[in-house]
């Protein structure tokens, strides 16, 4: 049998390239400790990466030590010594915790992420801005996914996203934990021969990790997920049922022909929705139809259409039980997304047949973003027995998303780099009241970012805020103005 090229009879370069290719969470985190252990490699962080890059160094994985050794050499990460001492722990396996533990481990900090999970199972597409394929080409994006944002794509899958971003963390030293969860924080005791920093309550307890001492944590947990401390504000629009579903996609050429839909709002295309009404007795504000993985849709429909045509049972007040499964007939949504689909796309996708969710049930969803949250705050320290902890937010559990404009990944690595460069001002000494004034200064601006209003030289983004944000003011909240962000004592 011939060798191929990449795997020239050297069983390290065959696991290695089963590790790029690795498609699933486990399958990943399998082959890199399987490398790890065939290269006798031990230990974590940049000396791990310097590592593997010395025991690889055929041309393929050559290939993407050159990106992440250009990505390396940037002035903010200090030659991977500007976070030498800072030990981190993110909460969050999702696009935005990973992305994070990147820049922390860039900066040469200690980065443990947990991830409650042991899988990556969303289908769903998510939109990327320019700035996000270019920083995910110069990770090597490629390299891990072959069909990252061929031709004129941009877009990803959740999972895929996932999948890349995890086996670049893993190469950059990054120590990543499935199937464990954060519950809390435990305060230094500051006792004698007691902990001397700031701890986290795990599940299971059982896990070594609970004796691990941060002084750094990033929580990317989610829209459901935020730690203690931290307000949250609503924001309340008017009733808004979001819906999913993703179809099996099976490149042929017919599928191949059909044209995406990048984003159809109601009031761009009356005629479209007007016909899609009288045609089916579907009603729908905008519609987004993505070829990727699966054939991705995401629409949102109006509250009566979705009554008439038996999906939601009974109208209800309050959207939590409009929305609950029992009055939900799950066959009706499954039509209704399946015809919106059909319609959409002039039914020239054949045989549409639905992907499976990690429940093995056709992947179809439906949501409520009528009302979305965002943290007050984006940061704030704890002081306890003379141990200072930050604390920061990125992702959706920072600002959630309203998911049809696909805003999430986008601001969500805005602020991993944002919280990334708060670490850094962190490590460096600074005050932490002018580290937390800065941060709440940046992040007034997230919420209203697009592509049109950062800045256009992408390729000169870094996590340095001055780099993506036009004429920002690092200053426009003082010092004094963030002090009940300064927390001081036990945790509640
Ligand atoms: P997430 O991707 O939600 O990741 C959070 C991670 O943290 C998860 O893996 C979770 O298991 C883990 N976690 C949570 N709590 C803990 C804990 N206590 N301990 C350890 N781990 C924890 N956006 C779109 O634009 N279009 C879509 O169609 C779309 N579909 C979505 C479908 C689902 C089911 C979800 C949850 C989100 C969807 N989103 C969608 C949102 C999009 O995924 C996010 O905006 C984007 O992934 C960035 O999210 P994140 O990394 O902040 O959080």
């Amino acid at each position: 049998m011939s060798v191929p090229a990449d795997e020239p009879g050297n069983p390290a370069h065959a696991i290695f390239e089963r590790f790029l290719r690795a498609g699933e969470c486990r399958e990943v985190l399998g082959c890199f400790g399987e490398l790890c252990q065939q290269l006798g490699l031990q230990g974590s962080g940049l000396q791990l990466y310097h590592g593997l890059k010395a025991a690889l160094n055929y041309w393929s994985a050559k290939a993407l030590w050159s990106k992440l050794d250009k990505k390396a050499g940037h002035k903010d990460y200090d030659q991977g010594t500007a976070c030498a001492s800072t030990k981190c722990l993110v909460v969050g396996a999702g696009p935005c915790g990973l992305r994070v533990a990147i820049e922390l481990a860039l900066l040469g900090a200690r980065v443990v992420l947990l991830e409650k999970r042991d899988s990556f199972s969303r289908n769903n597409v998510l939109h990327l801005w320019p700035f996000t394929i270019h920083d995910l080409r110069a990770l090597g994006a490629k390299k891990f996914y072959g069909r990252f944002c061929t031709g004129t794509l941009d877009h990803i899958s959740i999972r895929q996203l996932q999948l890349i971003l995890l086996k670049v963390a893993l190469l950059l030293g990054v120590e990543v934990h499935i199937n464990v969860q954060f519950k809390g924080l435990v305060p230094p005791t500051g006792k004698v021969g007691g902990q001397g920093g700031w701890r986290a309550v795990l599940q299971p307890g059982s896990s070594p990790l609970s004796r691990y001492e941060f002084d750094v944590l990033i929580s990317a947990g989610g829209g459901k997920f935020v730690p203690e401390g931290f307000k949250r504000k609503e924001t309340r629009g008017k009733l808004a049922i979001g819906i999913t579903t993703n179809f099996i996609n099976r490149h042929s050429r017919a599928e191949v022909e059909v044209a995406e839909i990048s984003g159809v709002a109601r009031i761009y295309n009356q005629k479209f929705f007007q016909n899609l009404y009288n045609k089916t007795g579907i009603d729908l504000e905008n519609i987004v139809y993505y070829k990727d993985d699966t054939h991705y849709f995401v629409m949102t429909a109006k509250k009566q259409s979705l009554l008439k045509k038996g999906v939601i049972l009974q109208d209800k007040a309050d959207i939590e039980s409009l929305l609950s499964p029992e009055n939900v007939n799950r066959d009706a949504l499954l039509s209704y997304a399946k015809e919106a689909a059909n319609f959409s796309t002039n039914y020239r996708l054949p045989e549409l047949e639905f992907a499976l969710n990690h429940r093995d049930l056709p992947d179809v969803d439906m949501f409520d973003f009528t009302c979305m949250t965002r943290s007050e705050n984006a940061a704030l320290v704890r002081e306890h027995n003379g141990a200072r902890l930050l604390l920061g937010l990125v992702g959706d559990c920072l600002v959630e998303p309203f998911w049809p404009l696909g805003t999430g990944v986008a601001r969500g690595f805005l602020a991993a780099f944002d919280a990334a460069w708060m670490v850094r001002r962190w490590a460096a000494g600074t005050p932490p009241l002018e580290v937390l004034a800065e941060r709440e200064s940046i992040y007034q601006h997230l919420s209203q970012t697009s592509p049109d209003n950062t800045n256009k030289n992408i390729s000169q983004y870094s996590i340095d805020p001055a780099t993506r944000y036009p004429n920002i003011n690092l200053q426009a909240i003082k010092a004094s103005q963030v002090r009940d962000l300064y927390l001081v004592g036990m945790v509640e």
